[in-house]
């Protein structure tokens, strides 16, 4: 099948622009999906995910549709269909495109039909969790990575990716899709090693305006302090072992910013310590 990016003839038809729409507050898609979406014939938006305000930078005539009642096949038949009659079509996922959305199962029908298709990055429920908790994944000395990881469900998880064996790794772990299996999430998280008083944040609704709720517990009682705020839908779970950083009194600093050291935008200010010089 010849690639469509390369089909730049066939631009007559439309452009299908799958657009991230950000966590929930509506004010956090991009600049340049806003401007898609201001400029679009047609829009699909997924009703049970996305949050609606999203599709009021639409025109007047946008043609305005929810998918949530809509099968794979219709949500392509409807992009397809609208492309041959508009030049910008937008669909707009939650989040970011990449994360466990429909993404590629609904661009290959679109390449099937000949369709362009393009993809603007959004937020992701991942990112807004961290910033409505002001925590950061990653801490210099103490986790330099962050896994995205989700439980199995009707999706099982494939071989060497179940929960315990990644929280072996002690990084920080987001996990999507999950917080009906909370309690299993904490078994495979003691599992892999984790302390009963690890922290763990749940963040619901991250972002949404006076929606979000922010609930911070331990291994030991997440599951408790989450059934008490009958959080049970649209939830962030991040294990990590920077969180809370922000009222710890001994912090390991960037390097970036350390007047001992030099690097490309600044000179040390102070002579090298003890520590390597590095850039970063
Ligand atoms: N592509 C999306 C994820 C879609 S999967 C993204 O990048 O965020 C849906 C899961 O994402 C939910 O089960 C939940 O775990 C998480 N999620 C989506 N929106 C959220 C929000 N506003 N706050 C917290 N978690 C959210």
């Amino acid at each position: 099948m010849p690639h469509p990016d390369n089909l730049a003839a066939r631009c007559e038809a439309g452009t299908v622009w799958f657009v991230g729409a950000g966590p929930g507050d509506p004010d956090l898609i991009t600049v340049k999906g806003r401007d898609l979406i201001a400029r679009a014939g047609a829009v699909l938006f997924a009703g049970s995910l996305v949050n609606k305000a999203a599709t009021r930078w639409a025109p007047a005539g946008c043609t305005i549709a929810d998918s949530k009642d809509m099968t794979l096949e219709q949500i392509a038949g409807w992009l397809v269909e609208q492309a041959g009659q508009h030049e910008t079509v937008v669909r707009l996922q939650t989040g970011d495109p990449a994360l466990y959305g429909t993404l590629i199962e609904v661009v290959q029908p679109l390449d099937a039909a000949g369709v362009l298709v393009r993809v603007v990055p959004g937020v992701s429920s991942a990112m807004a969790s961290a910033a409505a908790a002001v925590e950061s994944f990653t801490l210099p000395e103490l986790t330099q990575t962050v896994i995205f990881t989700r439980m199995a469900g009707r999706t099982p998880m494939p071989a060497g990716e179940s929960l315990d064996a990644l929280a072996r790794h002690g990084c920080t772990i987001c996990i999507f899709l999950s917080i009906t299996l909370l309690g299993q999430v904490v078994r495979d998280l003691r599992a892999g090693g984790w302390a009963e008083d690890a922290p763990i944040l749940v963040v619901h609704k991250a972002s949404w305006p006076g929606e979000e709720k922010i609930v911070r517990g331990t291994l030991a009682d997440i599951a408790q302090r989450c059934r008490d705020e009958r959080i049970v839908s649209q939830a962030m779970i991040i294990a990590s072992p920077a969180l809370g950083a922000r009222d710890w009194p001994e912090l390991t600093k960037s390097k970036l910013y350390d007047a001992r050291f030099t690097h490309r935008f600044r000179r040390a200010s102070v002579p090298p310590g003890p520590t390597p010089e590095t850039t970063t």
